[in-house]
């Protein structure tokens, strides 16, 4: 269980993580989304004890890191997996951090094969494809057998084989009990991996929410029509109360109501159909309204007003 608590980190007049207070359960993935810039990075670095917050504090199994002795056997973390010593071989790599961490020679070997790399253990890191780096990485976070992971953006870059591998790895890490934390600034990222969600904007908690919570909250259901009657159905959903509007497909998209309602209506008014949908608004475009005031450059979100934004199931204010 990770505990932060009112946790404040500046950098001079930025303030990276801004009084940010969460839970990270064990035995599940839990989702930290947010824009680039959003913090992310500082806030696990502060977990790891290698920043020191303005305020507040955050806690592992409730002790700070840096007061454990052997801090590589109760968190492991992939934060930058390009911070390895290019000149070394992998299993040189591990064998270093195995030894400064008093750990055994088998361990190596044992995360070498879990990450697939022990065919290119005595190779030089130098030559090693950005998969194989993350892998790496993953083996030096898994040495210590440490009941917290923490992975910060570990699919960037990669492609969708390594990204599957990494999903599982996660899964399979939370079914043997462990915490698994997970930064992206993705949302169909998290949607196919984290259990719970904890979304973060310019330093500050905007939501946290379980992800089935969040998706029903944020992904308002609506009803694609295709008619040759079109103004005249359109007229007849909007009495009937929905909101109804165009796409770019020449169809009407309804709001408000089912689509068995949808169908009700045009049988009653003796209206033909050509095609009527169920359709969900994309969990990305409801995670870039919740977070759209929070993005440090905005590139400008058309048609999204900031008092239209999405509000998540968890909302904190
Ligand atoms: P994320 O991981 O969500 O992309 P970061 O934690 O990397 O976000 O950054 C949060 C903010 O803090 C950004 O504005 C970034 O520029 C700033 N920041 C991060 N690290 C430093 C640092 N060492 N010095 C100054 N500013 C920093």
């Amino acid at each position: 269980m990770i505990e932060a608590r009112g946790l404040t980190k500046k950098y001079g007049e930025t303030v990276a993580v801004d009084n940010l207070s969460f839970n990270v359960q064990s035995g599940k993935i839990t989702g930290f989304l947010g824009p680039n810039g959003a913090g992310k990075t500082t806030t696990m670095r502060l977990i790891l004890g290698l920043d020191r917050p303005t305020r507040g504090s955050v806690t592992v199994n409730g002790r700070r890191l840096n007061q454990l002795a052997w801090p590589m056997r109760e968190v492991g973390a992939l934060i930058d997996a390009k911070a390895v010593h290019g000149g070394r071989s992998a299993y040189n790599h591990l064998l270093c951090l195995a030894q400064t961490n008093n750990l055994p020679k088998r361990r190596v070997h044992e995360v070498l094969d879990l990450v697939g790399l022990h065919d290119v253990a005595r190779k030089r890191t130098k030559g090693f494809s950005l998969g194989m780096g993350q892998r790496l990485g993953i083996a030096a976070a898994l040495l210590g057998d440490p009941q917290i992971l923490m992975f910060d953006e570990p699919v960037n870059g990669l492609d969708p084989e390594g990204i599957l591998w990494i999903r599982n790895l996660m899964k399979a890490l939370a079914a043997e009990g462990r915490t698994v934390f997970v930064s992206s600034h993705l949302m169909s990222e998290m949607e196919n991996t984290a259990d719970d969600l904890i979304v973060i904007g310019r330093g500050k908690l905007i939501a946290q929410s379980t992800i089935a919570e969040f998706i029903a909250a944020n992904s308002q259901q609506s009803v694609r029509v295709s008619t040759p009657q079109r103004a005249e159905f359109a007229a007849v959903v909007a009495a009937a109360g929905a909101t109804v509007r165009d796409d770019s497909d020449d169809r009407l998209v309804v709001l408000g109501l089912t689509p068995a309602q949808v169908g009700d209506l045009a049988f009653e008014h003796g209206v033909r159909l050509h095609e009527l949908s169920p359709a969900h608004a994309s969990l990305e475009q409801a995670f870039m309204e919740l977070t759209a005031s929070s993005v440090e450059f905005q590139a400008g979100l058309p048609g999204v007003a900031p008092d239209q934004q999405a509000v998540g199931a968890g909302k904190v204010n």
